[in-house]
C-alpha cells in the first residue's frame, strides 16, 4: 500500500464528515432549524478534526498529539449524546461525561509520554467514546418503541454508532496487541482504513436519516401553521375545512355552530388589544375544554368562532351549546376579571358538501341571536 497516496486519500473522510457537521450547524444557525442539529453538526465537526490532523501522523506524532486529539473525539461522543438527549427531550446527566473525558485524557497522557502504548490508547479512547455515548442510551430505549419515521432511524443509527465504538475497542483488543512491537504506521494500516470505511458508511447514512428528519420536521411545522391561528392555536378557516373534508357524515350527525363574543370591542376600546389578546386565547381554552373528541374548533377571524359538534341528536347538540354558553358565562378573563358572553346559531349539517350553505344559516342565526338581545342561542333544529 503507498502509504502516502493513501493518507492523502482518506483525508476524503474526515473532510465530509467535517461538511456534514458544517451544514447542520448553519442550519441551526442561519435557517433556525431545530437546535438539535446544532449540536449533531458539532458532534461531527470536532471528532472530524482530530480525524484530519490524524491522518497525516506518523506513529511517534499520533503519540505525542494523542491525549489533545482524543479530547476532540470525547467531546464529539458528549456533544453527540447530548444532541440526542435534547432530541428526545430528556435530561442529561454531564457529570459522567466529564468524569470520563477526564479520566480517558489522564490514561492517555500516560500511555503516551510515560509507558507509551498505541494499542491501551486505542482500547481505553474507543471504550470511553463508547461509555461516554451509552450515558443517552437509556432515553434511547425508551423512546425507541414509540419513535416512528425518521425519529427511529436517529435512533438506531445512535445504537449502531454506539455500539460501533465498543466494536472498535474489542477489535483492537483482540486484532493491534501487535502494533506496538511490529511497528506498523498506524493511520496506513488497513484496520484504519477499514475503521474509516466503516465509520464514514455509518455517518453518512445516519446523516441522512437526520437530513430526512429535519425536512419532516419542517413540513410538519409549516403544515401546523398554514391549518392553525396563531394566536389562539386553534384551526384557522383552512384547517377547518381540511378536516372537516375528513369527519364521517354518514355514520354520524354533526350540528354547526357560529359562536360570536358580545361587545368584544369594548373589551379593546377599555384595557386596550393586548388584553383583548388575552381574552381571545382564554375564551379558546374555554371552548377547547368543552370539545369532544370528534368535534372541531375554529376561529374564523376576529372574535368569531366554529364548532362543529358531533352529537347523536339536536337536542344533545343544543344542550352542549347550552353548558358551553354557562361555561363562557362563568369564566373571567384576565386579571381584570372581565366577563364575556357570547350569541350562537346553530344549525344542522348533513353532508360536507353543504358546509358553506350550513355555515350561513348558522351566521344568520347568530345575527338574530344578536339582533334579540345577545347572550343567547338562536337555531333551526326541531328538539
Ligand atoms: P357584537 O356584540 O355586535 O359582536 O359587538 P362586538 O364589539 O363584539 O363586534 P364588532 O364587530 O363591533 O367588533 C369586533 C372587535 O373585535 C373589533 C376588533 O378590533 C376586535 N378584534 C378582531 N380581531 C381581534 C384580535 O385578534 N385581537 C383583539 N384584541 N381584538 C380583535
Ligand atoms: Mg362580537
Ligand atoms: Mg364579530
Amino acid at each position: 500500500m503507498n502509504s502516502v497516496n493513501t493518507q492523502y486519500f482518506i483525508l476524503i473522510v474526515p473532510s465530509c464528515l467535517f461538511f456534514i457537521g458544517l451544514a447542520f450547524t448553519f442550519s441551526r444557525l442561519i435557517f433556525r432549524a431545530d437546535i438539535f442539529l446544532l449540536w449533531i453538526g458539532l458532534a461531527y465537526t470536532i471528532p472530524s478534526i482530530a480525524l484530519f490532523i490524524q491522518c497525516l501522523m506518523t506513529n511517534p506524532q499520533l503519540t505525542i498529539a494523542a491525549p489533545f486529539t482524543a479530547v476532540l473525539y470525547l467531546f464529539g461522543s458528549w456533544i453527540g449524546a447530548y444532541a440526542i438527549s435534547v432530541k428526545l427531550n430528556t435530561p442529561f446527566k454531564h457529570l459522567p461525561a466529564l468524569f470520563l473525558t477526564v479520566f480517558a485524557f489522564i490514561a492517555l497522557a500516560y500511555f503516551s509520554y510515560v509507558n507509551p502504548q498505541i494499542w491501551l490508547r486505542l482500547i481505553i479512547l474507543n471504550a470511553t467514546l463508547g461509555l461516554i455515548g451509552l450515558i443517552s442510551i437509556p432515553a434511547v430505549l425508551k423512546y425507541l418503541p414509540t419513535s416512528q419515521s425518521f425519529d427511529r432511524w436517529i435512533l438506531i443509527f445512535y445504537l449502531l454508532n454506539v455500539s460501533y465504538s465498543f466494536c472498535r475497542a474489542l477489535i483492537n483488543f483482540i486484532f493491534l496487541d501487535s502494533i506496538d512491537r511490529d511497528h506498523i504506521i498506524l493511520t496506513s494500516s488497513t484496520w484504519w482504513l477499514l475503521g474509516m470505511s466503516v465509520n464514514i458508511i455509518l455517518n453518512i447514512l445516519f446523516a441522512i436519516v437526520i437530513s430526512g428528519g429535519a425536512v419532516k420536521d419542517v413540513i410538519q411545522r409549516l403544515n401546523n401553521e398554514r391549518l392553525h391561528d396563531p394566536l389562539t392555536q386553534l384551526l384557522n378557516r383552512r384547517g377547518f375545512f381540511e378536516q372537516s373534508e375528513k369527519l364521517p357524515f354518514n355514520n354520524q350527525p354533526y350540528f354547526l355552530a357560529c359562536l360570536d363574543l358580545d361587545h368584544f370591542k369594548s373589551v379593546n376600546d377599555t384595557w386596550g388589544h393586548y388584553i383583548g389578546d388575552q381574552v381571545l386565547q382564554k375564551v379558546s381554552r374555554v371552548m377547547l375544554q368543552h370539545k369532544k373528541p370528534n368535534d372541531l374548533i375554529a376561529r374564523f377571524g376576529g372574535e368569531e368562532f366554529i364548532c362543529l359538534i358531533a352529537a347523536k341528536d339536536a337536542t344533545e347538540a343544543l344542550s352542549r351549546i347550552k353548558q358551553l354558553k354557562v361555561r363562557l358565562e362563568q369564566a373571567t378573563f384576565t386579571h381584570h376579571k372581565i366577563k364575556m358572553t357570547a350569541s350562537y346559531g346553530l344549525t344542522e349539517i348533513h353532508d360536507f358538501h353543504e358546509i358553506e350553505q350550513a355555515l350561513q344559516r348558522a351566521d344568520d342565526l347568530l345575527y338574530q341571536a344578536k339582533q334579540n338581545g345577545r347572550n343567547q342561542i338562536s337555531f333551526d333544529l326541531v328538539v
